[in-house]
């Protein structure tokens, strides 16, 4: 057949003896122009050329027909119900599949792991699974979900300090990675908390939450970052307010802050005893 040209009749007729679970959607031309077709198996449309079906070695079918890979459609893995192949590829090829999970979540996986029983929810399971064992009874546990809380609940009285400031919480640590918890990637990223002095401190203040940007730090150390922050200008030198505070010798770094939050002159502010 290759080389002569083909009537429409003809081509649907081969395609159904060569591949019956192959079907020709649009108006057939030619061989050689991208045509639409569905595939029963596997439920997708997509455009390919009538030659590859009538050609010598013919293609098996649509990518997943070629990747020799069951329809999973409508199968059940643990929580996972299976709703559709994605069109994306992990990076070893395998497509992924499109998967809504009991609680609620969708989620996408290799077929590889819903079969191997490696995916049996969205993560909720492992969550679960971890929060039997105690580890939302951590203190970093307890730290991360104060983290998110400040971005994310306005009801919560620092909000406007982080999240109305548009400070964020990065993906990974916000709904985790890789079928891991974002818990669990956020204390890989930080590690154990060094101390019960130590809370997390954003390098730069006006950052996001992000591994890069942040640290454990005790409270002096972060207060002291705090400090570095405010730039003041005193007795003719530009300095930070901590050492005008040192410089002046009158009055406390908290007294100082609060007046210069206040809208006092850096002078009045570091110089003007406190009455008892
Ligand atoms: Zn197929
Ligand atoms: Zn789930």
């Amino acid at each position: 057949m290759q080389g002569v040209a083909m009537t429409p009749k003809a081509y649907n007729k081969r395609l159904k003896e060569t591949h019956p679970h192959i079907k020709c959607v649009g108006e057939f031309t030619k061989s050689s122009e991208l045509l639409e077709h569905y595939c029963t198996v596997h439920k997708i449309k997509w455009k390919v050329r009538p030659s590859s079906f009538t050609r010598k070695i013919p293609i098996k079918g649509c990518r997943l027909c070629r990747s020799n890979t069951d329809d999973l459609t409508g199968k059940v893995f643990g929580r996972l119900t299976v709703v559709k192949p994605s069109n994306k590829k992990n990076t070893t090829g395998e497509y992924y599949w499109i998967c809504k999970c009991e609680c609620g979540n969708t989620h996408k996986t290799v077929g590889r792991n819903l079969k191997d029983g490696a995916t049996k929810s969205c993560g909720c399971l492992n969550v679960e699974t971890r929060e039997k064992h105690g580890m939302h009874k951590s203190e970093e546990y307890r730290i991360w979900q104060g983290i998110l809380d400040r971005c994310y609940n306005k009801n919560r009285s620092e909000y406007y300090r982080y999240g109305g400031r548009g400070i964020k919480v990065c993906r990974r640590w916000r709904t985790g990675e890789n079928n891991e918890h974002p818990f669990l990637c956020f204390l890989a990223d930080m590690g154990e908390r060094p101390s019960k002095e130590h809370s997390v401190d954003r390098i730069n203040n006006s950052g996001n939450y992000t591994p890069s940007n942040c640290k454990w730090a005790t409270k002096f150390a972060q207060e002291r970052n705090k400090r570095t922050n405010i730039k003041v200008v005193y007795k003719g030198k530009q300095m930070i307010l901590a050492d005008a505070v040192f410089l002046a010798g009158i009055v406390s770094y908290d007294c100082a802050l609060a007046r210069y939050h206040k809208g006092w002159s850096v002078k009045r502010a570091v110089e003007t005893p406190t009455f008892k």
